[in-house]
């Protein structure tokens, strides 16, 4: 006890010497300043650690969407901490629809600012080929019928058929629809698909490759698949987290997906 008394005190004195020896060389006002600088960094460490750190874009949340393309250059997206994951597949009614990787935190899944997953067909956000941006083959998740092609961001979705009794205890919702988006390329324009509205599609199917084109965000060049899942019994249609239904996270940075499909 008394040792700890003597720490505290040695502490303290220690601090207010630095106190009284900064205000002489520097004056009071920067030393306050360096105080509080200091303290507000120990308050920041001392929080639980979020997840997903969407501090970077919060002013342009209005001209975001729910695809969850974000102005974010290539350069910074570089600075995330990589560690892929192994692929643990739980028992689920989809098909993981692509291969890749989730490659950075703002591009995991989020009810609010992303629904959906990014998955990247690398690292590098580049794709399978070398100047080309066509990535990994997509495989539709789930049986089907398309409901709806929008050309410019090349997005599909699929309302899905009414998934079996017997995953009502795993699952938000049996009655969803699949949105994939960005299959195609941004400059050329070559579209990675060719989904039409009132096709339908088994689950597996081969329904093109990930692509780079975002006509919300056109500087994003990212190849990857933006796959969500929504929630049809519920008004709004919610977005729902799309690991429910392909049993692979949605949330981790360096989530590895593989598709099952030899
Ligand atoms: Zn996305």
């Amino acid at each position: 006890m008394k040792k700890i008394l003597t720490i505290l005190l040695v502490g303290f004195v220690s601090l207010l010497s630095v106190i009284v020896v900064s205000s002489v060389f520097f004056g009071t006002e920067r030393s306050m300043d360096s105080i509080r600088f200091l303290s507000s960094r120990l308050g920041l460490l001392s929080q639980p650690k979020r997840n997903i750190d969407y501090l970077s874009y919060t002013s342009d949340n209005s001209e975001g969407s729910i695809l969850g393309d974000f102005d974010i250059k290539i350069d910074h997206l570089k600075q995330d901490v990589y560690q892929a994951i192994e692929f643990q597949k739980k028992p689920s009614p989809f098909l993981v629809p692509t291969e890749g990787i989730a490659a950075h935190k703002n591009f995991l899944y989020d009810p609010v600012r992303h629904g959906g997953i990014d998955i990247w067909t690398n690292q590098e956000g580049k794709g399978v080929s070398r100047g080309s941006s066509k990535g990994y083959p997509v495989y539709s998740a789930c049986s089907g019928v398309v409901i709806r092609v929008y050309q410019p961001n090349e997005e599909i979705e699929v309302e899905c058929n009414r998934i079996d009794e017997s995953f009502s205890e795993d699952v938000p919702s049996l009655h969803v629809k699949v949105l994939y988006a960005h299959m195609g390329d941004a400059v050329t324009k070559e579209r990675y698909h060719k989904l039409s509205v009132g096709q339908r599609l088994t689950k597996g199917q081969l329904i093109g490759w990930q692509g780079n084109v975002s006509s919300i965000v056109p500087v994003n060049r990212v190849t990857h698949l933006h796959f969500g899942v929504y929630d049809l019994t519920r008004s709004g249609r919610p977005t729902v987290d799309p690991e429910y239904y392909i049993g692979v996270p949605t949330t981790i940075v360096g989530q590895i997906f593989k598709t099952e499909i030899e």
